[in-house]
């Protein structure tokens, strides 16, 4: 499946990734000034810059072979797209009991109490039609490809 990898050397620990996430998630997808000043409420960014200076990357779900998330879900709110073998959350079914946060290894999973008592990660903009963190980045520091594709 494609993912989406961070490419450091090009990085600028700019943020507009997670900007971009946050408005793409709300309810103005497709207008980033409406989204900040008109949402009552904007969603949390489901991709993270780590920063160490001058270091930065982007980090959003490993969507893993083996996920811990998954396995660990008490109510089978966290599932694989059968299409396109992205790990999702389902809200309706997720109780905020934080399991999926505390297991996945990269730290790719995050609160969203804004929303409500449930989870958001990264589901690859798959509503959209395109990640809004690659798309919007503007030094091509996030890129969607298979493993090991250009
Ligand atoms: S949320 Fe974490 S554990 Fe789950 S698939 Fe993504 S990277 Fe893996
Ligand atoms: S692909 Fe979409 S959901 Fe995932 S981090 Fe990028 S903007 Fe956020």
């Amino acid at each position: 499946m494609k993912k989406i990898y961070a490419r450091e050397e090009h990085c600028i620990g700019c943020r507009l990734c997670e900007i971009h996430c946050s408005a793409a998630h709300s309810k103005y997808p497709d207008d980033l000034v409406k989204a900040f000043k008109k949402a009552e409420v904007l969603p949390v960014p489901r991709v993270k810059v780590e920063e160490d200076i001058p270091l930065s990357f982007a980090l959003q779900c490993r969507h893993c072979e083996e996920p811990h998330c998954l396995t660990a879900c008490i109510t089978g709110a966290m599932y694989r797209d059968e299409k396109t073998g992205a790990i999702l959350n389902d809200p309706e079914r997720c109780v905020g009991c934080w399991t999926c946060i505390v297991v996945c290894p990269y730290g790719a999973i995050f609160r969203d109490e804004g929303v409500g008592k449930v989870v958001a990660k990264c589901d690859l903009c798959l509503e959209q039609g395109e990640p809004a963190c690659v798309a919007n980045c503007p030094n091509a520091a996030l890129v969607l490809k298979e493993k090991g594709g250009e």
